[in-house]
């Protein structure tokens, strides 16, 4: 199928030339036909779908069908482009009148979308997308509305400020979008959201992309939408089928450091995203990445928007070789030359294992996630491992070996012959270890873990390693 079949309008067909897109995706090839004949979506699509030009194109081509409203003129000249005046001048300041409003998560994934949207509009007149975020300075917040832009794409909080004093005015508002509404759900953003979506017409269009459609994001999907399609793509065990994942088991920080050290220096990195559970350990883990000589910087909510854009840049400009960041601020990363992602702490929910590794193979590229996981976090990896339908396959790298093994693992009782339990109770075998080892880990393991590891089947899912890997 070609965009072409899907009823995009010529100049959008152009610019998804210009990007060198040929083939929709299936999240593409579902929603696009819908969304441009108004219908709501629900959609359970991951990061790396191409979910953002499913909502962004149908968009902008019905946006491309309408008369700019006469109600909703630019007043960038009236006021300058400059900040609002207050006193008399005030009354004559008008709020913007969107006709798209695009709710994300994260900052990052906000200026994400809007990018996203300049590009396919790039050959369209008048449609001017701005992005309204937390830790932008206000007058320039301001600034942006007051040119009126035809798409806001914002985080909930910002938004409810500006709508709380008067600056957006959503009674023009058509389409309404929802991105990773799970992970806003996760945030602690639905008040907002409530309240965002009670302003706007009832008559809006509303699209949900969601990780997931599970619980409280799937109630409130069919809360806020109207005979909404619901399309469903990529099964959690579909997921990320380009990317490769490993996980190394480590014994104590010093063991977890050198390893990655030692990882980092595989000459197949193009560039590697490495996850911290902490901002402080994103900084410290950077520093020393730096000083042993590896070109890294950090990346997290504790520095100010601007650090962080211009840390991004960097990073696309391929001046950073190691990005090190909390999740929040990796959220919706979208750097395709990420070969490799390294959760140097695994992420205690599921479905943010997910998305990190959804950081690399981007654009149908393959990519390379890597675990580096302490014994104890074997209930979370479990958790991951349960949600993906996948196992992790454990490596060994020569010289970096652990003392101490993983956890024997309980036996499934149906017998089945692969799946996580198996891959743990075959892991790292592939060397017999010494007694005295052997005795020191079973004396830090807690009483129900007193099972002898190696009676588990032997046939060695590990594979020993003398580099972090050939790609
Ligand atoms: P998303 O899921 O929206 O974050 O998109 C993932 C990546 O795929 C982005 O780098 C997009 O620019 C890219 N992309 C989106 N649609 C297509 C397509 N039809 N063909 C190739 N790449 C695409």
């Amino acid at each position: 199928m070609s965009f072409s079949e899907l009823g995009l309008n010529p100049a959008l067909l152009a610019a998804l030339a210009d990007s060198g897109y040929t083939v929709p995706t299936p999240v593409q090839a579902q929603a696009i036909p819908a969304a441009i004949a108004g219908r709501d979506l629900i959609t359970c699509a991951q990061t790396g779908s191409g979910k953002t030009a499913a909502f962004m194109l149908p968009a902008l081509h019905r946006l491309s069908l309408q008369e700019r409203p006469a109600t909703a003129a630019p007043r960038a000249s009236r006021q300058g482009g400059r900040t609002p005046p207050r006193g008399r001048e005030q009354e004559r300041w008008q709020p913007a009148r969107p006709r798209m409003l695009v709710l994300t998560p994260t900052r990052e994934l906000a200026l994400q979308v809007t990018a996203a949207s300049e590009k396919y509009a790039r050959r369209m007149h008048q449609v001017r997308a701005v992005a309204i975020l937390g830790g932008m300075p206000y007058p320039k917040q301001l600034e942006l509305l007051a040119r009126n832009p035809e798409i806001l794409v914002a985080t909930p909080g910002r938004l409810i400020d500006h709508m709380a004093s008067g600056r957006i005015d959503f009674s023009q508002l058509q389409m309404l979008v929802l991105d990773e509404a799970d992970r806003m759900l996760d945030m602690g953003f639905i008040d907002d959201i409530e309240r965002i979506v009670a302003a706007t017409p009832a008559s809006r269009q509303t699209m949900l992309f969601s990780a997931t459609l599970d619980g409280t994001v799937g109630a409130m999907a069919q809360r806020i939408t109207h005979d909404a399609l619901r399309i469903e793509v990529d099964a959690p065990s579909a997921r990320h089928g380009n990317i490769e994942q490993r996980m190394h088991f480590v014994d104590d920080l010093a063991h977890k450091n050198r390893l990655l050290d030692h990882l980092l220096r595989d000459a197949s990195i193009d560039q590697a995203l490495v996850f911290t559970a902490t901002r402080r350990d994103a900084d410290s883990v950077s520093d020393r990445l730096n000083i042993a000589g590896l070109n890294a910087a950090a990346l997290h909510g504790d520095m100010h928007q601007g650090a962080r854009n211009r840390t991004l840049a960097a990073m696309r400009r391929g001046q950073v070789r190691i990005l090190v960041a909390t999740d929040v601020a990796a959220r919706g990363l979208d750097v395709p030359t990420i070969t490799h992602v390294f959760n140097y702490d695994l992420p205690k929910a599921a479905e943010d294992y997910v998305h990190r590794i959804g950081r690399t193979g981007r654009a149908g590229r393959s990519g390379l996630a890597i675990s580096l996981v302490h014994h104890a976090e074997q209930f979370n990896l479990r958790r991951i491992e349960r949600f993906t339908r996948q196992s992790i396959p454990v490596e060994i790298v020569a010289g970096h070996e652990p003392t101490r093994r993983p956890q024997a693992a309980k036996p499934r009782p149906q017998g089945r012959p692969g799946g996580p339990a198996a891959d743990r109770r075959n892991a790292t075998h592939t060397d017999q270890r010494p007694d005295k080892a052997a005795a020191n880990w079973r004396a830090g393991l807690p009483r129900s873990a007193h099972r002898d590891p190696t009676q588990g089947k032997q046939a060695g899912n590990a594979r020993h390693r003398s580099s972090a890997g050939s790609r």
